[in-house]
């Protein structure tokens, strides 16, 4: 295992000598259009991340331990991906905790869970060949088992890899549906949104646009508030690092008031957007990133009287729920990525041995747009 920098490498499990020597042969069914035959390159090691411990506060290295496990083998139905790009997010903190949440808390020792685009090098399944890129739930190791009913192609005609895991994955959809559901946006709204540039809050801020609403963004770095207004459209954008006084940049950014608020952070940022909300307006409450790490909810003075005469209706949104509809938001969000029409950007931090330092560094804003992990290089696929 790998804590705190220091290489212990734990090897469990029994060996399977087979998977080393898997034959393309035996792996590979022709598709229809006839595509060269892949060479699988399976290892017969598998590096994977644990929960190593329950972090008291922010947490750090000594939560995760990497282990070396043999490649696990496939059932029917199933199928053997070898990771390029795992996702890390920050509900995954909640996943930390001992607690009940939307996410099932992972216990101390379990395999880390995850969004992943990999590459099919077993298949037990019609559904997909090897060579095939697809997306899905697995963990963060090279390689994972993935139900081939649960997983959806990667095509990179569309866009890189790697968006798939953010404007053309679960951030995007969050984006999407958090908006035009939730936020209900109308042409001539200003929108607000915390947490603006990373990959739910970039894609939100785009959208709004594309509705006829003035946006502004929340963002932690002067890179970060110029990619909005610069690259994205985003009308005005505040970095809340080097801002003292946040109702007045909001009086600047946005003089008519606040109509649709999408929440990324919670804290300063949301108490100050709060204050300037207009008759009927919508808080679309995603996340509250800023508390994630902390041990005790902060008490004291609370903002709800600024919802009062304003009306304002606030709702808290999760992105399963609108899972009936994925396939609807998946097709317009491709669409317009295909066309340029919405712009995205990933953060990539190299090898599965850094996946915990581009999870914490989600708490610091090391990213900008999506932040993920590369575990295997481009080569191969289709
Ligand atoms: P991001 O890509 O936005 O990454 C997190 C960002 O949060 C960082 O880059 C950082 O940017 C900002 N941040 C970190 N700490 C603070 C802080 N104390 N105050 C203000 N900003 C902070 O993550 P996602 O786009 O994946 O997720 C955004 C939010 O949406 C999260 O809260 C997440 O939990 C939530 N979410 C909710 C879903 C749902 O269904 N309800 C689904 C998906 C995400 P900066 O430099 O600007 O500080």
């Amino acid at each position: 295992m790998i804590r705190n920098g220091s290489l212990r490498l734990a090897r469990v499990g029994t060996a399977r000598p087979d998977i080393a020597h898997v034959d393309p042969v035996l792996c590979w069914r022709p598709n229809a259009i006839g595509s060269p035959r892949p060479t699988p390159t399976v290892t017969n090691t598998n590096r994977e991340w644990r929960l190593a411990a329950r972090p008291d506060g922010e947490p750090d290295m000594d939560c995760f331990e990497l282990h070396e496990t043999d490649v696990p083998s496939t059932d029917p139905g199933e199928l053997l991906v070898q990771t390029r790009y795992l996702s890390v997010d920050p509900y995954m903190r909640g996943r930390m905790r001992d607690a009940e949440s939307y996410a099932e808390p992972w216990d101390v020792g379990d395999t880390l869970k995850g969004g992943l685009v990999g590459e099919v090098v077993e298949s037990a399944s019609d559904a997909y060949d090897p060579g095939d890129l697809v997306t899905g739930e697995g963990t963060w190791s090279d390689y994972a088992i993935l139900d081939a009913d649960a997983v959806a192609p990667v095509d990179p005609a569309v866009a890189n890899p790697e968006a798939y895991l953010g404007v053309l994955g679960m951030p995007g959809r969050t984006a999407y549906f958090g908006l035009l559901e939730v936020g209900e946006p109308k042409p001539g709204d200003t929108v607000v949104v915390s947490g603006a540039a990373g990959a739910v809050g970039s894609v939100v801020g785009q959208i709004a646009k594309r509705n006829g609403c003035r946006v502004v963004g929340f963002a932690g770095t002067d890179e970060k508030t110029d990619w909005l207004t610069d690259d994205l459209g985003f009308d005005a954008a505040i970095n809340y690092k080097t801002t003292d006084d946040y109702r007045d940049a909001l009086d600047a950014a946005a003089p008519d008031g606040v109509d649709v608020y999408f929440d990324n952070v919670g804290g300063p940022i949301t108490d100050a957007v709060f204050t300037k909300l207009n008759l009927d307006a919508r808080v679309a409450v995603c996340g509250q990133i800023s508390h994630y790490n902390d041990e005790e909810v902060p008490t004291g003075p609370r903002k709800l009287p600024q919802i009062i005469a304003p009306r304002a209706k606030v709702e808290g949104l999760l992105v399963s729920d609108f899972a009936t509809r994925f396939e609807d938001a998946s097709e317009r969000l491709g669409e317009w990525v295909a066309a340029g029409e919405l712009r995205h950007r990933e953060t990539v931090v190299d090898g599965l041995e850094n996946a915990p330092d581009a999870f914490l560094g989600l708490f610091a804003g090391d990213n900008i747009g999506k932040q993920v992990v590369q575990v295997a290089p481009d080569a191969g696929g289709k």
